[in-house]
């Protein structure tokens, strides 16, 4: 994967640009005056924090001043920095897959056009790249536009892709695809799924199957939720329901280049408690990164 640093300031340039250039702005004064706490509030919202993290956050800066007896800015902006970074690290539940010993598996989840396709295949490429045997499951088999859209970037990055036909039952797929996994020595294996179904399906009963068949072998060891950035607390909202259904233990979080709302991810890590592993930074195969709590924080205050 890309420098992350490089990679990530790439994708915060446009809420540096806004929201955290004015925050870092408010600390460029001679000093911290009452009113800072207002004007910090009202960036952190409008930078998609979400309201109960922007007071957490606020609350234990404060409260950092006090004890500590802080009085400079740039000390004030040091512990705002250190609160996100706090924040944003979330120990990961999920196995490594560079650790990993049999077959490795990801089931990718998330609501359609949030980014499952294009992200599976940006891990498919990186893991290629890393000389990993990769096998992709088209297992969203509700559309056939779908099923073809993966076989297209399989074809490109030059990884098998194990579909059927339009309408057929993903949890088959799945099966199929762990079977030839196993049988041709792949060591991943990663899940397409529905994002929305047919009125007469319900979509978090039908992942949950697809779930079960794949628990069966013991697997997944990552059960990966794709955010599209760019819906924000809405986003974040749909976000509860599959963590209900499925256990997600890690976050893609895609299309990060597409907001200058990016503080979202503060609000993600506090209110769902579960890492972002990768952050998505473009429609290309190589527009992923691995996503760092200290390296965002310090891309999206510094050039
Ligand atoms: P799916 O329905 O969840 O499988 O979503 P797709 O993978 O089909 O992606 C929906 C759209 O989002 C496509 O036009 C992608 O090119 C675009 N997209 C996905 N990831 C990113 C990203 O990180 N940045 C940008 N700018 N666009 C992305
Ligand atoms: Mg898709």
């Amino acid at each position: 994967m890309p420098d992350s640093l490089a990679a990530t300031q790439q994708a915060v340039k446009r809420s540096r640009e806004t929201w955290f250039g004015k925050i870092a702005k408010l600390f460029n004064q001679v000093r911290v005056e009452n009113e800072v706490w207002d004007e910090l509030e009202e960036l952190l919202i409008a930078a998609d924090v979400g309201v109960a993290t922007t007071q957490k956050l606020i609350e234990n800066v404060k409260q950092r001043v006090r004890t500590e007896k802080i009085t400079e800015p740039a000390q004030v902006r040091s512990a705002l920095e250190e609160g996100m970074v706090s924040l944003l690290t979330v120990e990961s539940a999920a196995a490594a897959v560079s650790n990993s010993v049999g077959l490795y598996a990801i089931l990718v989840v998330g609501v359609n056009g949030s980014g499952k396709t294009t992200s599976i295949a940006k891990l498919a490429y990186n893991l290629k790249n890393e000389g990993k045997k990769v096998i992709l499951a088209a297992a969203d088999t509700f559309r056939a536009a779908a099923i073809d859209q993966l076989k297209r970037w399989g074809e490109r990055i030059g990884v098998e892709v194990v579909a059927h036909q339009p309408g057929g039952d993903p949890g088959a797929v799945v099966y199929d695809a762990i079977q030839a996994a196993q049988n041709r020595g792949a060591q991943v294996v990663i899940i397409d799924t529905a994002g929305r179904l047919h009125t007469k399906f319900n979509l978090m009963e039908e992942l949950k199957k697809v779930k079960r068949v794949v628990s069966k072998h013991e697997l997944p060891q990552e059960v990966l939720l794709v955010i599209d950035a760019t819906t924000g607390q809405n986003g974040l909202a749909q976000a509860r329901h599959f963590t209900e259904a499925v256990g997600v233990n890690e976050i893609f979080l895609a299309k990060l280049d597409g907001t200058a709302r990016g503080g979202i991810v503060l609000s993600i890590c506090d209110e769902l408690k579960i890492p972002i592993k990768y952050i998505g930074i473009g429609e290309q195969l190589g527009d992923v990164a691995p996503f760092d709590a200290n390296t965002f924080v310090t891309a999206v205050f510094r050039n």
